[in-house]
């Protein structure tokens, strides 16, 4: 059955609640089949013959761990000797997981996607701040980022890290409790000039700007500067989201706190679902220092709280917006399935669905294809300032146990489908 459907307004607002734009025609299956995810013709559409083979030994390539950890090392120590190594990583990666080397050169997938109903969450790709210099370059490209969004109806988020707009042992220190000297009280009151005039130009612009979570020793840290911003900000739509790390045993409680917050503030609470990135360096750190590791013991753990978490976003989306951040099929299935059964629309505007740009496009497109709100975090930047978030992708690939298999098999599904057809 073909339906006019409403991909949802750019952002909501609690105040002056907008008609949702119809922006895209696209076909509405009422009940969500078990299997929606092993429709490999829909997860693929947007990929030539020649895209899929190239996917294909892409993820033959980082599904060998010793390769991808000989990679990796060789690739670090090109860096570090200032080695032409670029054109490797386009030839290899880059293409596959990031939109181009600027915001122009993004356009070409950004308008894939849009044509495919997905939206876009930017995110300048490049790593590793140090100096003044470094963050407030980052504060410029990020607020070309947001005007660009603004302008670009599919592009809904622009995502950013804190670190990159002040030190990381500034973060650390706070989040130890310890008295700033002058020098870091001054350098905090820039971390915040600089997040003030990301979130000014996103109020502004009708874009979201989601800050990633990061390693639990700073954690707490970036926690109060982004409480602080939501509650100035987010009065009438989500302008600041944080992210929350299932992996960690107190998220859960904490999502909880910062519900009853948000309500009795009056407040829209910003909310990034994920598991959490750095699962291995957050355990060898608290058993070299001695302290309870703050990760659960084990993934069904993390699993069960994860879907305990979508569950208390969706019912409490009055003041809650919620972004679902995973590959998980489970997951996904779960959360698309409760929306149904609360009979609250797929399109819901503070419901939103996000994979990685390279992955997990069986989920995404199957999802869009449904009329859910999904998105691709898209990566952009130069190709050798963007080469350690790919390596991390290809470790993660690597080290994600079933992903990369899975990827994989998906796409040797549909090779195989193409040749029957
Ligand atoms: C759009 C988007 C945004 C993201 N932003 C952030 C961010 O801001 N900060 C951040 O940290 N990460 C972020 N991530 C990465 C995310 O945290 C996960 O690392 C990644 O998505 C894999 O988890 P999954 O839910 O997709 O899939 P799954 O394959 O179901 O889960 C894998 C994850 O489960 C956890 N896990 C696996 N084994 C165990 C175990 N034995 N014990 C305990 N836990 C285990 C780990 O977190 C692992 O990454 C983001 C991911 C996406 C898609």
């Amino acid at each position: 059955m073909k339906l006019q459907f409403a991909l949802a307004t750019k952002n909501f607002s609690l105040r002056n609640r907008r008609a949702p734009r119809l922006l895209y025609k696209m076909e509405t299956v009422r009940s969500i089949p078990t299997r929606i995810f092993e429709d490999t013709e829909t997860a693929f559409a947007h990929l030539s013959d020649a895209d899929l083979y190239r996917a294909k030994w892409l993820f033959t390539l980082v599904g060998n761990p010793s390769l991808v950890q000989a990679g990796s090392a060789l690739a670090n120590t090109a860096l570090r000797l200032r080695l032409p190594v670029s054109f490797l990583f386009r030839l290899t990666v880059y293409n596959h997981f990031c939109g181009g080397e600027t915001l122009p050169d993004c356009r070409k997938v950004i308008d894939m996607l849009a044509g495919r109903h997905v939206g876009v969450m930017l995110n300048y790709g490049v790593e590793l701040k140090e100096t003044e210099e470094d963050f407030e370059a980052s504060v410029s490209e990020n607020l070309r980022a947001i005007k660009f969004a603004g302008e670009n109806e599919t592009v809904k988020t622009v995502c950013i890290k804190l670190t990159g707009l002040g030190p990381f042992v500034l973060f650390e220190k706070m989040n130890n409790g310890e008295t700033l000297t002058r020098q870091e009280l001054r350098e905090l009151s820039q971390v915040k000039k600089r997040f003030h005039r990301l979130c000014k130009e996103a109020a502004a612009a009708q874009v979201s700007l989601y800050v990633d979570a990061e390693e639990s020793w700073i954690q707490n840290a970036l926690d109060n500067i982004v409480e602080e911003f939501m509650r100035e900000y987010n009065r009438t739509f989500a302008v600041v989201c944080n992210t929350f790390q299932l992996y960690r045993h107190d998220r859960l409680a904490y999502l909880q706190q910062q519900i009853t917050e948000a309500r009795q503030g009056r407040y829209l609470l910003g909310a990034k679902l994920v598991r959490g990135a750095y699962m291995e360096k957050e355990r060898e750190r608290a058993e070299a220092l001695g302290y309870p590791s703050p990760i659960h013991a084990d993934k069904k753990a993390v699993d069960r709280d994860f879907d305990k978490a979508v569950l208390m976003c969706l019912e409490n989306l009055e003041v809650v917006n919620v972004c679902i951040a995973s590959h998980s099929e489970a997951s996904n299935l779960y959360a698309m399935k409760k929306m149904d059964e609360m009979n609250l629309p797929r399109h819901h505007p503070h419901v939103w669905f996000s994979q990685l740009y390279g992955m997990g496009d069986h989920i995404t497109f199957n999802q869009a294809r449904l009329g859910f709100n999904a998105t691709k975090y898209l990566p952009y930047g130069p190709v050798r300032d963007v080469i350690p978030y790919l390596i991390r992708r290809a470790q993660e690939n690597t080290s994600v146990a079933g992903q990369t298999g899975r990827e994989l098999s998906l796409i040797q599904k549909e090779i195989a489908r193409r040749k029957k057809h």
